[in-house]
């Protein structure tokens, strides 16, 4: 097989440029971003800057640059008394040239007048937040059987949709299928990103042929791709009413801001860092509580929609590998992201010989753990992937090598040169590669694992499993110790069983890489088998490793089309003994014994009956039987308490369920009297009773 080439000019196809319509308020309210250079380079001062919540964004051996947010960021500079000087009072316009010229060319080039670039779809020019969204619809809409478009489970706090797509041959019935996510635009400024997302797919659709890798990759996986997990900040950014944007709208904690608000001159640093929102690690080194630092993490694990919408999106598709694309450090990046981590992780061999294999693709790019060759971020995308699935997750600090204006999202030729590896800067230096060997990897079984087996045709598999993620150790109220908290995360995922009555189905581990050592949790998914009309007719569990292969005959007492076997069971525990009777004292003694019932029935009785004949209802000791009758009563809590003792005759019913019900642990009790006067006989009185569980309404 052959890696598929880009295709030619005459067949790419170009999305339409819609025009942005977002609303524009006066240049005196706009927000305004000033570029300044502090002269200071050590690390130890960097990290200073970084901690009190400032936006370095050029750190080079000669100098240092920041972008200052608002009037805050300037007294917080201020106030570390560290040189500095502007470079750009206000950075807003000023990539304005440029950015008109892309745009004209675009124009131009969608008329036929103007050259396309080598990019699948030839574009020249940064798309806006419509034309994402109009081009995931256009995808859909031309490739029903390979693109299926959705949305997250939670619009933007300005109420926007969030939109992705899953491509994948016959993509509606692709659900067993290992995942690939490729996201863009957690953080606003890095326009690249939502660039790469949609020309990679692109790329897939447009080399899908036969013999390609493009086409085996969705023969045998999924893509998932969001191009923009943050588009509120990405309209602002993009529209240039707040160009350097990098965080959500998030002004106030726990209220849902309007346009007006996040445009706010005043509100310019405001926000909350979409990938310090995740749930692991949360509130940890690299993540800040001061609303207008450039990382601010959030008032909780997942209090942003935009982060509860890509979870929720994770914990119901089988992603294996995860690239969350970001610009621009020249980088990339797995976990540990924080030293809160294990410094060796449960997976580290696999792990790292992935990031190694990958960054083959990035010559010359730190390629590493954040902690090694990076700095510190919690609750990350990649913290995500990796501790509440067990998924390879990566962080691309792509297009790197610009400052100042450019620094985020530089002219477009080299978005062009950098997914392709293509021109002097980026040569051989692509996140096209890169995408590719990570969409591979994602498929390889080896990396994952995977539950195959039999089930009637129809039915639905889930697979579920609820888990606790720690947050960081961190001060939760004033005055009180710091503590670690849990927050809950359910995973859950169903297949539909194919006609062919066969699957295979690629998911993750079961136990996921411990938060605090190099070891897997044990872990297993509850796996559930249900008929088509939602009756659960299997309910088991799955414990399965990286690399393993499980093998399951499911619902196999069930018939096509899902109807219940007719089940009445019963299942004894042990026998009950009432311990040692006393002669010649009058006592009641008390004795039980469990019983474990299964019914399909609209009802069911449990009764108890004494086969003897002789000495019906009486404890025997060989000839001798007890004065006093045996008496039985019996409760769950299903069927409630039952009727009161009553003494055991040849049927004596004990309990009734009104309704169907699966291991209802029932408890039968025995009651003894033993009067003063009763003669006892030396030795064991005993009796082996019938329990029948029997039904009218089967
Ligand atoms: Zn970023």
């Amino acid at each position: 097989m052959t890696r598929g080439g880009i295709g030619l000019q005459g067949s790419k196809l170009v999305a339409g440029l819609a025009v942005a319509t977002a609303l524009l308020l006066p240049s005196a309210a706009q927000a305004k971003t000033t570029l300044v250079e502090v002269e200071e380079t050590s690390h130890a001062v960097l990290h200073k800057l970084e901690a009190l919540g400032l936006d370095v964004t050029y750190e080079g051996d000669e100098r240092t640059e920041l972008m200052l947010h608002g009037p805050e960021d300037e007294q917080i500079l201020a106030g570390t008394g560290y040189a500095y000087k502007v470079l750009i009072e206000d950075m807003d316009g000023a990539n304005d040239a440029y950015l008109d010229k892309e745009e004209v060319h675009q124009a131009r080039a969608e008329r036929g007048i103007a050259p396309l670039s080598t990019l699948p779809t030839g574009r020249v020019a940064y798309r806006t937040l419509t034309d994402v969204n109009a081009e995931l619809q256009q995808l859909a809409t031309t490739y029903p059987d390979r693109v299926k478009l959705f949305t997250l489970s939670k619009p933007t706090l300005l109420g926007k949709t969030i939109y992705g797509v899953e491509v994948s041959h016959d993509v509606a019935t692709a659900g067993a299928k290992p995942s690939f996510l490729l996201s863009g635009a957690h953080h606003a400024r890095e326009w690249p990103t939502v660039e790469f997302t949609l020309e990679f797919i692109w790329d897939l659709l447009l080399n899908d042929k036969a013999g390609d890798d493009a086409s085996a990759l969705l023969e045998k996986g999924k893509l998932i791709a969001v191009p923009v997990v943050n588009p509120d900040g990405y309209d602002l950014s993009r529209s240039l009413q707040n160009e350097q944007k990098r965080k959500n709208c998030r002004i106030t904690a726990g209220v849902i801001p309007t346009l007006a608000d996040c445009t706010l001159a005043a509100n310019v640093n405001r926000g909350i860092d979409l990938n310090r929102n995740y749930l692991p690690f949360w509130g940890g080194p690299g993540s800040s509580s001061s609303a207008t630092a450039s990382n601010t993490r959030g008032e909780a694990p997942a209090s942003e929609p935009e982060i509860q919408g890509m979870i929720d999106l994770l914990n119901k598709s089988n992603v294996t590998v995860a690239i969350n694309n970001h610009t621009p450090d020249q980088r990339l990046l797995r976990a540990p992201s924080s030293s809160n981590e294990p410094d060796v992780v449960a997976d580290e061999v696999a792990y790292e010989a992935l990031l190694q294999r990958l960054s083959k693709n990035l010559p010359g790019w730190a390629a590493g753990p954040w902690t090694d060759v990076y700095y510190e971020a919690s609750s990350t995308a990649e913290q995500q992937a990796y501790y509440a699935y067990g998924a390879f997750g990566f962080t691309p600090e792509a297009t790197p090598g610009f400052s100042g204006t450019q620094t985020f999202h530089p002219p477009y030729q080299n978005v062009i040169d950098n997914y392709l590896g293509t021109g002097t800067r980026y040569a051989n230096q692509t996140m096209r590669g890169l995408y590719y060997d990570a969409f591979a990897a994602a498929t390889e079984a080896d990396k994952h694992s995977v539950l195959t087996g039999t089930a009637p045709a129809g039915t639905t598999l889930t697979l579920s499993k609820s888990t606790l993620l720690d947050s960081s150790s961190l001060v939760w109220t004033t005055g009180q110790p710091a503590e670690v908290r849990a927050f809950p995360n359910t995973i859950a995922q169903s297949i539909t069983v194919p006609a062919s009555g066969k699957f295979e189905w690629h998911v993750n581990p079961s136990g996921r890489p411990s938060q605090y050592n190099a070891t897997h949790l044990d872990e297993a998914y509850d796996l559930v088998c249900s008929a088509p009309d939602g009756t659960v007719l299997e309910r088991t569990t799955l414990k399965i490793k990286r690399g393993e292969v499980a093998n399951r005959s499911l619902c196999t007492t069930g018939t096509v089309g899902g109807t219940v076997p007719a089940t009445l069971s019963l299942t004894l525990g042990a026998p009950a003994t009432f311990g040692a009777f006393v002669p010649g004292l009058a006592a009641e003694y008390d004795a039980s014994t469990k019983a474990d019932v299964i019914s399909t029935a609209g009802s069911a009785t449990l009764s108890v009956s004494d086969p003897d004949t002789a000495n019906t209802g009486k404890l025997v000791n060989g000839a001798f039987a007890l004065a006093q009758p045996l008496r039985a009563a019996a409760s769950s809590p299903a069927a409630g308490a039952g009727s009161a003792l009553t003494p055991v005759t040849t049927n004596t019913p004990l309990l009734t369920w009104t309704a169907p019900v699966s291991n209802d642990p029932a408890t039968v009790a025995f009651k003894q009297a033993i009067g003063a006067g009763d003669p006892l006989r030396t030795g064991t009185y005993s009796k082996t009773l019938t329990f029948t569980l029997s039904t009218t309404n089967p």
